[in-house]
């Protein structure tokens, strides 16, 4: 078995650009890059902030070419899940559901799922009509009227992607005010088939075989009406996806906390452990940003290693 230097655990923006700089200084890294690879840009249509691009990029052909300069570089890259680490000895160990890998260091950049709301009937009717990804999804709900819960960037974006083809979007917002940016606000609501409906929660979703409406109450006043939808999007932000990581690092809300020191910026609690992107950045979570933190994981780790002798 072959004893990499890095392994880089992910490949959404972060994973790959610490992919792209680890090569690039000859050091042997392997991306385990997760059975569905890409990360989150892999759901989103339009990426018009990115630098670089002044057009735009759709998310995943901006992944696609990310994906290629780092092969250019001759980094291994897995497309499986990380089911287990152990990074309580050196080398560090890494498990994918068919092999065990090992390396002096190991970047994670593992970023984050979507949230759902927690209901039984939700549960019960995701893939049928209950669904976090109005890109992968939309297309299954043309001409319908369909919900969307939020009140981000993301329920903008995915409501305005989804008011292109179908006949209404209604979006459901718990407070009265969105969070989303302004430019963004300003599009939905001059898009004619898109509603809102403010200070309202969902508390249940309808239907027996497939989403047939959902049920609403208003956090003001306690009514509790039903709305006749086929679709139900959620757009509720995201959690980091740190389930292995639960007994080997220090986390804070399931985030992977960072432990600066010595100029290791993305140093976690266990030294030769680094991580960049949306794992740890409950802040900022831009493309851009993570790919910076990527960056950053690849110099520390680099240097770490020199300096560790690991
Ligand atoms: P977000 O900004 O965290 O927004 C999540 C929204 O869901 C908030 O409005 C929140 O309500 C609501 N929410 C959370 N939990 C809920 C629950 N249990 N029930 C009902 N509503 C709930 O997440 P995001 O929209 O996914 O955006 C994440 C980051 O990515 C942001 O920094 C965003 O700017 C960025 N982003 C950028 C773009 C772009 O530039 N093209 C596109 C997408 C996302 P409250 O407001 O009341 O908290």
């Amino acid at each position: 078995m072959p004893l990499y230097d890095i392994i880089i655990i992910g490949s959404g923006p972060a994973g790959l650009t610490a992919a792209i700089y680890a090569t690039r200084s000859n050091l042997k890294t392997l991306v385990i890059a997760g059975a569905v690879a890409g990360g989150q840009l892999m759901i989103t249509t339009d990426v018009e902030n990115y630098p670089g691009f002044p057009k735009g990029v759709q998310g995943p052909e901006l992944m696609e070419l990310w994906r290629q300069q780092t092969e250019r570089f001759n980094a291994e890259i897995v497309d499986d899940n990380v089911t287990k680490v152990d990074f309580t000895k050196r080398p560090f160990s890494v498990w994918s559901s068919d092999a065990m890998y090992q390396a002096r260091a190991i970047i994670i950049a593992t970023g984050a799922n979507a949230k759902y709301l927690g209901l039984p009937n939700e549960e019960r009717l995701k893939g049928r009509g209950v669904s976090a990804c109005a890109v992968c999804d939309g297309f299954f709900f043309k001409g319908l009227d369909v919900v969307v819960v939020g009140g981000g960037d993301t329920a903008m974006e995915d409501s305005l992607y989804l008011s292109k083809m179908c006949k209404s979007v209604t979006v459901i917002h718990r407070r009265h005010e969105f969070r989303a940016s302004k430019i963004m606000q300003d599009r939905l609501f001059k898009t004619h088939n898109v509603k809102v409906v403010w200070d309202s929660d969902v508390i249940d979703v309808l239907g027996d075989a497939k989403v047939e409406g959902v049920r609403i109450r208003n956090a003001k006043t306690g009514q509790i009406s039903d709305l006749k939808v086929g679709g139900l999007f959620l757009a509720i932000g995201h959690a980091p996806a740190t389930e292995i990581l639960r007994d080997q690092l220090k986390l804070d809300k399931g985030y992977v906390v960072l432990r600066p020191h010595d100029g290791f910026s993305t140093a976690t609690s266990v030294d030769g452990v680094f991580a960049a992107g949306d794992v740890h950045d409950f802040r900022y979570r831009q493309a851009v940003t993570a790919a910076g933190f990527g960056t950053m994981a690849a110099l520390d780790a680099e240097r770490w290693l020199q300096q560790s002798g690991a």
